[in-house]
């Protein structure tokens, strides 16, 4: 079975991967130059699932995540945990059910009070925090080059149109490009930092709107800006104090005196109602987009998805959530 991917990023590297894993012959068609050249290309961000009070499609991707993450090699993987500070009572709410209603084990998912949070962080933390011992960093650039290793890539290989592509299925994962979809386009800049004193001793993710990644190699990551009416990916070097102000407002004392030493500003593909758009479009075609902000989790399992799909297995998630996810839901 020939299968056509376009897009050699998360979503289309994934995807190659899993079909490889299941026997088909996957080849990707990708119109930059490298892999990742757009919102994959990161050189580092965090792996979570998207929090709801509900079980949801994340909680399900997750599990599929780590399992690819053991397997794949040369990704920078680090599964140092990750605390969502519970800085307002929306927070608290939402976090508090996501543990009762997830039924994940207390030794993954939990809340601690601040005095744990600072324990599992080796810093002061001044709020209450869920806590996700499993979530950690990924190189997304280095993991979609992992995932693409011993795939076919034909690299400026823009498609204009899938009637010239010869397959037997194909997946479109080309983020905002993918047509006929009600996508929405989110840029956003990740800013790094070098390391002091004080914010090396960290060592775990932050989460509170933004992210403040552990050191590595002498610097965090920042993370990130959302402006939903912008779609180009120039560096806004206002975004770098938006991102260091938010950090300053939960952990002063990790701001104190960060540097900037770099950044990277890309374009995020979302979908109406935040979830991603994985499922069959029309005749032999099949789509993975809209993984928002969340994509290395949600691209690994829409991997799963396809590949199941397109090779008419039975589906790895149940029916409802297939239906929440499918592209046919923006037509009914
Ligand atoms: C600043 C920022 C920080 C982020 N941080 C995180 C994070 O910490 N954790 C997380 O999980 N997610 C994060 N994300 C989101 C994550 O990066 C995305 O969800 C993910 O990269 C989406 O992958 P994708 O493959 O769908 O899109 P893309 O990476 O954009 O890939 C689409 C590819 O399709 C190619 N393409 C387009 N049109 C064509 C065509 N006609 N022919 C061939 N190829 C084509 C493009 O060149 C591109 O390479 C972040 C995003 C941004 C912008």
């Amino acid at each position: 079975m020939k299968v056509a991917i376009i897009g050699a990023g998360l979503a289309g590297t994934a995807a190659a991967w899993a079909l490889r894993q299941a026997g088909a012959e996957p080849v990707i068609y990708e119109a930059g130059g490298e892999i990742a050249p757009g919102a994959s290309g990161n050189p580092l961000g965090l792996y979570n699932p998207r929090l709801s009070a509900e079980r949801s499609f994340y909680s399900d991707a997750f599990p599929l995540a780590l399992k690819a993450f053991q397997e794949l090699r040369d990704t920078d993987w680090n599964e140092c945990g990750a605390l969502h500070l519970i800085t307002d009572e929306k927070r608290q709410k939402k976090f508090t059910d996501a543990v009762k209603s997830w039924g994940w084990p207390r030794s993954e998912m939990r809340i601690v009070p601040k005095a744990e949070a600072s324990a599992i962080a080796g810093v002061s933390i001044n709020y209450d925090a869920l806590y996700l011992a499993r979530s950690g960093t990924i190189s997304p650039k280095k993991l979609c080059k992992a995932y693409a290793s011993a795939i076919p890539v034909k690299l400026n290989a823009p498609i204009t149109n899938l009637g010239d592509v010869q397959a037997d299925a194909i997946i479109v994962a080309a983020g905002m490009a993918t047509k006929n979809l009600p996508l929405r386009a989110v840029r956003g800049q990740i800013t790094f930092v070098k390391a002091t004193k004080a914010s090396e001793k960290l060592k775990c993710n932050l989460c509170y709107g933004g992210y403040f990644s552990p050191v590595k190699r002498g610097e965090h990551a920042l993370g990130a800006t959302f402006q939903r009416w912008l779609d180009h990916d120039q560096i806004i070097g206002d975004d770098d104090y938006d991102n260091i102000e938010k950090l300053v407002r939960v952990a002063p004392e990790l701001a104190d005196g960060l540097e900037i030493i770099g950044q990277r500003a890309a374009v995020r593909t979302t979908s109406p109602d935040h979830f991603p758009v994985i499922g069959h479009l029309r005749d032999n075609i099949y789509v993975s987009t809209g993984h928002g902000s969340h994509g290395i989790v949600s691209s690994i399992a829409a991997a799963h998805i396809l590949t199941n799909m397109i090779l008419q297995r039975p589906l790895p998630f149940p029916a409802a959530t297939i239906q929440k996810i499918s592209p046919g839901r923006f037509s009914t």
